[in-house]
């Protein structure tokens, strides 16, 4: 480290001389990630950066669509890039989707019929889909409210799918219309599913029936590895654009991409039958996904970083942390068991203090809704909720586990993290 860089770790933010050495011992023991990581950036640049070239995109597609949106040809092309790059039949790229959850809902209502059953695979899929399954809340407009079944097997070991009991159960169950996957871990404590499980996963799936879905939510996931689980035969992805792939720029939005007849109907669930994706004008946003997407492959490896970072660290420092540095990755979170509910808090308190945006913000827990225990949540960013951004976030319960995610360069990732280690070891 520079002795310039180093002084002003200690004068602005009090880093202190423990922190430091961790620091540096940190770095470099991550060398060899971050080249294996920065090879894959390298790669999906490339990939990125080809499909735009494919599409001949130029100026005149960051247009300004009005009212119903026909043939907006900066949305159109946009899809086609993204198809490209997951080399998938079609896809569905869209500020009108409200978030994450709101692109994994479409493509659930817009595939699956009465009487049909969903079949979760990575155990209880990610908190925001229990009100959408019918599995919390009042149930209310809820795939069970439409007579929509849902099961759910858990994994076997540690990130590892149960195979064999998947297998029976899809040759039992002859309902089962969708399988429904989470690559990442989410608020779970476990590792993010490699794409070489899911293509193991599909496998089975066909194997059984061919007409059974495959579906990912592949949120955080995208541009972790050089190949996205439609390269290994997901029939249908969705995510969101305030993660990896809007690279920090796209303003809102999610995405669908996959087999050209699964798409339409999840278009069907954004916007009515018959209508789809003809249907949408872009207001002026269409740069910025654009711009967000040719960013994505760097801005995702930079935030990995952040992540496996913060794992060596913390480690170094005397917590358990999951993955581990040197840990396969298939997604950007690093979870860190704290066993203490006060180190908890200040380390999402350091992350906000090193924040750009609303540094001297003190984050508290509070009764979030939609939550049965106390919720802290750490962010400083450019755009609302971007956990593309650097921000940590936990539910107060036991074992004190905290989430970090995001980062749009090392460096800033660094900081933050730098500033909630030093504030815990300052006791
Ligand atoms: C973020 C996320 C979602 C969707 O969340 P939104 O807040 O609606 O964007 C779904 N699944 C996983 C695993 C996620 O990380």
């Amino acid at each position: 480290m520079l002795k310039i860089t180093e002084e002003s770790l200690k004068k602005i933010y009090g880093i202190n001389d423990k922190t430091i050495k961790l620091y540096n011992k940190a770095m470099e023991d991550v060398k060899g990630q971050f080249d294996k990581y920065d090879a894959i950036r390298e790669y999906n640049q490339i990939k990125v950066l080809d499909a735009f070239q494919e599409e001949r995109i130029s100026d005149s597609h960051f247009t300004n669509s009005s009212g119903y949106g026909y043939d907006d040809i900066g949305r159109d092309s946009l899809e086609r890039v993204y198809a490209r790059i997951f080399h998938a039949e079609s896809a569905l790229v869209r500020p009108h989707f409200v978030n994450g959850t709101h692109a994994i809902a479409s493509c659930l209502y817009g595939n699956l019929r009465p009487g049909d059953t969903m079949l979760s695979v990575c155990g209880s899929p990610y908190d925001t889909l229990h009100g959408v399954i019918g599995i919390a809340g009042n149930g209310k407009g809820s795939l069970k409210e439409f007579g929509i079944k849902y099961k759910q097997l858990d994994f076997k070991e540690d990130g590892v799918l149960d195979f064999e009991k998947i297998e029976t159960t899809l040759k039992e169950d002859k309902t089962i219309k969708l399988v429904h996957v989470q690559r990442s871990t989410g608020y779970g404590y476990r590792k993010a599913l490699k794409i070489s499980s899911i293509k193991k996963l599909v496998e089975v799936i066909k194997g059984v029936d061919p007409s059974i879905i495959c579906f990912i939510d592949n949120c955080y996931g995208e541009f972790i590895d050089t190949i996205e689980p439609t390269d290994v035969g997901a029939d249908l992805l969705a995510g969101s654009l305030i993660k990896n792939i809007g690279g920090g720029i796209s303003p809102t939005g999610g995405y669908v991409v996959g087999k050209k007849d699964y798409v339409e109907q999840a278009s069907y669930r954004l916007t009515v039958p018959g209508i789809g994706g003809e249907c949408g004008s872009t207001f002026g946003v269409m740069r910025s996904m654009y711009q967000g997407l040719f960013l994505a492959p760097h801005i995702a490896i930079e935030a990995l970083k952040g992540a496996v970072f913060c794992s060596r660290i913390m480690e170094l420092a005397g917590f358990e942390v999951l993955p581990k540095y040197d840990d396969e990755r298939s997604d950007i979170i690093q979870a860190i068991k704290f066993n203490d509910k006060d180190k908890l808090i200040k380390f999402c308190q350091g992350i906000q203090a090193g924040s750009p945006i609303d540094s001297f913000v003190t984050c508290e827990p509070w009764d979030m809704p939609g939550y049965d225990d106390q919720v802290i949540m750490a962010a400083g960013a450019f755009i609302q909720g971007s956990s593309i951004e650097l921000s940590a976030d936990a539910p107060i319960r036991e074992p004190y586990i905290g989430y970090l995610q995001g980062g749009l360069t090392f460096d800033h990732a660094k900081i933050g993290i730098l500033i909630s280690l030093s504030k815990i070891l300052a006791e």
